[in-house]
């Protein structure tokens, strides 16, 4: 059965960020409960990734299966025009309570990459709205990633590899040098000097400022100061541009904060959340708007936003959500992200000590070894599966991000586990 699953797979599937003729391992998962996935082998792998971000309490989480069960026997979806219904109405309600007090408005959508495209078109028509249609461009840093659509990838990193071949194809926004790295003790002003810059110069046309708050994820696992991200906002307010936050992989306590932006006490003008909104379940986005910018896109032509996702604001969907989020708050999530954090310190000072590894980045349940070379993840991930572990290297990227619901046995089996591998992958 398994090598069948597999050889279909190969014929017929294609996978993420891969060639459909990849050759790297695949692994059939027939199970997944609390922090291990099992494979048909019959073999458990603790998990080091929360499935990109986004699995915080583990899976077969009895309280949101027990939410989704109940969800799915009065209806699993109806259309959002014309209708509404109460999994969306507490979830919106709910997430206005946990966001600044300034964010008023939900706009619910199915990924992250969409959330971007819709916060983009709300700052675009903010603009129209108030009679400054010319400001229609943005502004971000480099090494940014905000998803894999058009309009996401024209504000992720232009150089990047990953969406480099489709520069041609994107609209040309503002990009400025990224913000040094926190584990650089040097931190140079030139990156403000230069958005400065940029900002007085093209401020008639810059809608937005985009960004990830305090940690840049898929493009460099990087984290930086929050008094760079408090400048910024100054920046905005004296420039008149919206700042817009994407939180979807930071979102719901990963850095040790319930969201990145509190680490600066900053407020976005829109934030993006995705990923852990479900705790994992099921695709759901939300872009949250500013009161102002509801009001004003409301109430001047063509006052219609012109976006509606088929499944927007699905009920399956929120009702997983609300669940997560009730069940965040039902457990020491800090204490616990704190512990994890305590660990990974602990055992990336070992780690630290291969020549092959160049830096280490933590910031609460997330570790980060940047090694000097590319990763083989192939060769990696073979070892990482054979000493039990689920860990997925991207570029010169090791990281761990694991559930925070992670057992310390567990969490003392994937660090000892992630160190042997390394050890056995730069032996020499
Ligand atoms: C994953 C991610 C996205 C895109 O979300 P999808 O759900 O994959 O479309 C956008 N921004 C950040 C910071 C992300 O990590």
């Amino acid at each position: 059965m398994s090598k069948k699953i597999i050889n279909f797979d190969r014929e017929f599937v294609w996978h993420p960020y891969a060639s459909s003729e990849d050759k790297n391992p695949l692994y059939n998962v027939v199970k997944a409960k609390g922090c291990k996935i099992y494979l048909d082998s019959g073999k458990a792998l603790i998990d080091g990734m929360s499935s990109w971000w986004c699995v915080i309490h583990g899976y077969n989480n009895p309280k949101i299966n027990d939410a989704m069960i109940k969800q799915i026997k009065k209806f699993s979806h109806v259309m959002f025009g014309g209708f509404t219904h109460e999994p969306a109405v507490t979830l919106a309600k709910k997430l206005i309570e946990i966001t600044p007090k300034k964010l008023k408005k939900v706009f619910f959508s199915d990924s992250g990459s969409v959330s971007i495209e819709v916060a983009m078109k709300f700052a675009i028509q903010y603009w129209y709205a108030k009679g400054s249609p010319s400001k229609k461009k943005f502004l971000t840093v480099r090494n940014g990633y905000h998803g894999d659509t058009f309009s996401a990838m024209s504000v992720s990193d232009p150089e990047n590899g990953m969406h480099k071949i489709f520069n041609e194809s994107l609209i040309k926004q503002f990009y400025v040098s990224k913000p040094e790295s926190s584990s650089n003790p040097v931190t140079k002003s030139y990156s403000l000097k230069e958005m400065e810059s940029t900002l007085i110069k093209n401020r008639k046309q810059i809608a937005a400022i985009i960004l990830e708050p305090i940690l840049q994820g898929a493009g460099g696992m990087r984290i930086y100061k929050s008094e760079y991200l408090k400048k910024i906002k100054k920046l905005c307010k004296k420039y008149d541009v919206l700042l817009i936050l994407d939180e979807i992989a930071t979102g719901f306590g990963r850095t040790g904060k319930l969201f990145a932006f509190e680490h600066a006490k900053v407020t976005p003008d829109i934030l993006c959340l995705g990923k852990a909104l479900t705790g994992g379940y099921i695709g759901l986005a939300a872009t949250i708007v500013s009161k102002d910018i509801a009001k004003t896109i409301s109430n001047n032509e063509p006052k219609l936003f012109m976006h509606g996702p088929t499944f927007m604001a699905n009920p399956l969907a929120c009702a997983a959500s609300l669940a997560s989020i009730n069940y965040l708050s039902q457990y020491d999530w800090k204490k616990r992200v704190k512990n994890i954090e305590n660990t990974i310190k602990k055992y990336f000072e070992k780690i630290k000590l291969n020549s092959e590894v160049k830096d280490i980045r933590i910031i609460g349940a997330l570790g980060i070894i940047e090694m000097k070379s590319i990763v083989n993840v192939g060769s990696f991930q073979t070892k990482a599966v054979e000493n039990g572990i689920w860990i997925r290297p991207f570029k010169n990227l090791i990281y761990i991000m694991p559930p925070y619901t992670i057992k310390k046995s567990e969490l003392n089996f994937l660090l000892n586990s992630l160190e042997k591998t390394i050890n056995l992958e730069y032996s020499n």
